[in-house]
């Protein structure tokens, strides 16, 4: 791994090659890095090579840009395990325990679902169509715990909200699994989509879903770019599903999805927009478009988690429960 440090922090903490540096966390030991490697780098360079281009108005390159002068780099090793805080806990495993659970659930084809959303019938029907397509046992809901900003969900909704359609029977329990992952979203398109697509195999996955706008921002990347990069990549181990639009269709009568259903001129979008006036309490839900009992779950969690709402406002972002906490070391 690496870390950015500015040249004036590395001399006056005495950093030098071959060093191992304690990593704190909450004020706390982490884990305890072995310096193998200290290096200066070209930020427009990296800027261009991970986002294809240079502009500022990118969340991922003004990330980039903030970085300090140098990275620190040399393998790192957890000396102090975090707790993982409810109602995470009964959600996050390592790889390695993942893995493990699929064995025993007998599943050799998984597919994830990376999701930053309370999950409505499209997003429901996407999972059970890549499924399908996929021939998988399992489907495996990573939901992307990390980095929130004001009117974001909140992660306590994202991550029950999803587990209460396997709770609900909507999809059987020994099909599917809500985990999480702790991630800062970089919006690096496709890029970032094959850094997701090996995170999740490293996971046991054989299969990813990628839609519309997989982790992009505004126009830097094609609609499907981040489905259509694995076309031209060797085989990386794990196949990406392409997962088009589910919206309700009134003629049909049903949700239906963008590559089968003809009456497209009567679309009725699943947008999140709408289904953020259904949570807000605006619009009539529709069992169609937002099961009841995710919308129950999703109520409840404002009130135990959200500070009275399931979008992330700054109380919640000053006074969250954190994911995990450091133990104290005596
Ligand atoms: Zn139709």
């Amino acid at each position: 791994m690496v870390l950015d440090v500015s040249e004036e922090e590395l001399s006056s903490l005495g950093v030098r090659e071959g060093a191992s540096v304690l990593l704190t966390h909450q004020d706390q030991p982490l884990a305890v890095l072995e310096v193998e490697e200290i290096f200066s780098y070209d930020k427009e360079f990296l800027a261009q090579h991970v986002y294809g281009t240079t502009d500022e108005a990118h969340p991922g390159v003004l990330r980039t840009y903030s970085f300090q002068d140098r990275f620190v780099a040399g393998p790192i090793t957890l000396v102090n395990p975090p707790v993982i805080n409810p109602p995470y806990d009964r959600f996050w495993r390592t790889p390695r325990q993942l893995r493990e659970r699929f064995a025993e659930l007998g599943w050799t084809k998984v597919v994830a679902h990376q999701t930053r959303n309370v999950p409505h019938s499209g997003h429901e029907w996407m999972m059970k169509g890549a499924y399908l397509a996929a021939e998988a046992q399992g489907i495996l809901v990573s939901a992307v715990i990390g980095e929130k900003k004001p009117g974001d969900y909140i992660d306590e909704a994202i991550v029950l909200g999803h587990d209460k359609l396997r709770e609900s029977g909507f999809i059987r329990p020994d099909v599917h699994q809500t985990s999480t992952l702790m991630w800062d979203m970089r919006y690096a398109g496709p890029r970032e989509a094959v850094f997701h697509a090996l995170v999740r195999k490293n996971m046991g996955c054989t299969h990813h879903m990628f839609g519309r706008d997989h982790a992009g921002v505004g126009n830097y990347y094609g609609t499907y770019a981040a489905h259509e990069i694995f076309d031209q990549l060797p085989d990386l181990g794990i196949k990406s599903v392409l997962t088009l639009e589910w919206w309700y269709c009134p003629v049909c009568e049903s949700v239906a999805y963008e590559g089968l259903c003809g009456h497209r001129e009567h679309k009725q979008d699943l947008s999140g927009t709408f289904i953020r006036s259904i949570i807000q309490g605006g619009t009539e839900p529709a069992s169609v478009s937002l099961r009841g009992e995710v919308l129950e779950v999703v109520r409840e969690c404002a009130d135990t988690y959200g500070f009275g709402s399931p979008f992330v406002t700054e109380a919640y972002l000053e006074n969250r429960t954190p994911v995990m906490s450091i133990p104290a070391l005596n």
